[in-house]
């Protein structure tokens, strides 16, 4: 039996999602933009997949492009309002954990005559809302702060970044990388603040190869990409149907579900903790307020891949550090103050509420036969 604790990185898609993909490809193949029956049909998924996403979201349809993932989404926002906003102000405002999705983004900015300023938590691994607003001047264009990390589950202070700084100089344009927030915790764009949001569907029991971008209303974007009138011209290119139709359809079914689900989730993460607490050797980050469906813990002495490969032998999966990485440091736990040789061990595990208290107990066992077959 598999227990999959990698949801950070993908999730399994939904059959909501399954469903929507089949009927896209089976009956409603055309192309949005054909003036036929068959292209209205598949123009019809896509604005009710838009207008799922923006019921989740508490914002209107009109205000929701689609894109490939959240790392379209996020060079779209930052490098289209960069372009758009940044002609005098050339200072962009960053957390120093962001996904690369972002920082990559921000070292292009950079070579294009932007300045970065990016901000760490303070040395117990909190974020404070006031390091930011301290480096906010009239110099500014640009804010970006993720909500939720992907790789220890810290909730950043991105709501009070973006309405203290919105309201010192409304003229700033703040992103948000929602990703690992968004259908997990309650967010809504009219208390967040942020003009733009980035969004990916196969976090959220959808398909690979579809993301969103919100952006509100009377915010300008240069498109980063050139071609037909699709997505109001930001987006060119003939949409993903099946793709943006699954994205739709596992929101549908998510929205109802966030607080049911965060309290499972909730539940399954402590019980894993209290576990990992008889063990010895463990270092648990339970990082206060912190998202419940990431929990990032380190097995002192024992290298992450080694113990992640072990699990993997009984179908348990888990992460070592930020997937995108492979496996490779981003970073981000140093910043959190986590210490080379915790870094080495660091194991993720995220939850989705499909995981079961069995799960848990599978974990567990394979965490403390790992520490005893794996002796060095
Ligand atoms: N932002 C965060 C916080 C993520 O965790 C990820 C995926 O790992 C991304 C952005 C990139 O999303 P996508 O795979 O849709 O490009």
């Amino acid at each position: 039996m598999e227990h999959y604790f990698d949801n950070a990185a993908t999730t399994k898609p939904c059959a909501e999602a399954a469903a929507a993909v089949m009927s896209c490809i089976s009956t409603h193949y055309g192309n949005p933009s054909s003036l036929h029956r068959k292209g209205l049909e598949a123009q019809h998924e896509m604005e009710f997949a838009r207008q799922q996403i923006a019921a989740a979201l508490g914002c209107k349809a009109q205000e929701i492009l689609f894109t490939s993932g959240a790392t379209e989404s996020t060079n779209l926002a930052l490098r289209g309002a960069a372009a758009a906003y940044g002609r005098k102000r050339k200072k962009i405002i960053v957390s120093a954990v962001e996904h690369a999705s972002v920082k990559e983004t921000m070292a292009h900015l950079e070579t294009q005559g932007f300045q970065i300023v990016a901000v760490p938590p303070d040395k117990n691994g909190i974020y404070h809302a006031a390091d930011f607003l301290k480096e906010v001047d009239a110099e500014t264009c640009l804010i970006s702060m993720m909500l939720v990390n992907n790789e220890n589950g810290a909730r950043l202070p991105a709501e009070e970044v973006f309405r203290s700084a919105k309201r010192r100089d409304p003229e700033i344009i703040t992103h948000c990388d929602a990703v690992q927030g968004f259908l997990k915790i309650p967010m809504k764009t009219r208390t967040l603040g942020a003009d733009l949001i980035s969004l990916s569907g196969h976090k959220v029991h959808a398909l690979k190869g579809a993301g969103a971008l919100y952006v509100r209303q009377g915010v300008r974007l240069r498109p980063v990409l050139y071609g037909s009138h699709q997505e109001k011209g930001l987006r060119p290119g003939t949409e993903s149907v099946p793709l943006i139709a699954a994205f739709g359809a596992a929101a549908g079914v998510l929205f109802p579900t966030i607080e049911q689900r965060y309290q499972k989730v909730s539940q399954l993460r402590e019980a894993l903790i209290q576990g990992l607490q008889k063990m010895d050797g463990v270092i648990i980050r339970d990082i206060p307020g912190a998202s419940p469906y990431v929990l990032n813990i380190s097995l002192l002495g024992y290298r992450s891949e080694i113990v992640l490969h072990y699990l993997e032998q009984r179908e348990i999966y888990i992460s070592s550090g930020s997937a995108c990485s492979k496996g490779a440091s981003s970073g981000v736990l140093e910043l959190f103050g986590a210490k080379p040789e915790e870094v080495d061990s660091a194991l993720r595990i995220s939850f989705c509420a499909e995981n079961t208290e069995e799960d848990v107990a599978a974990l567990l066992q394979g965490l403390q036969d790992a520490q005893r077959e794996l002796m060095h």
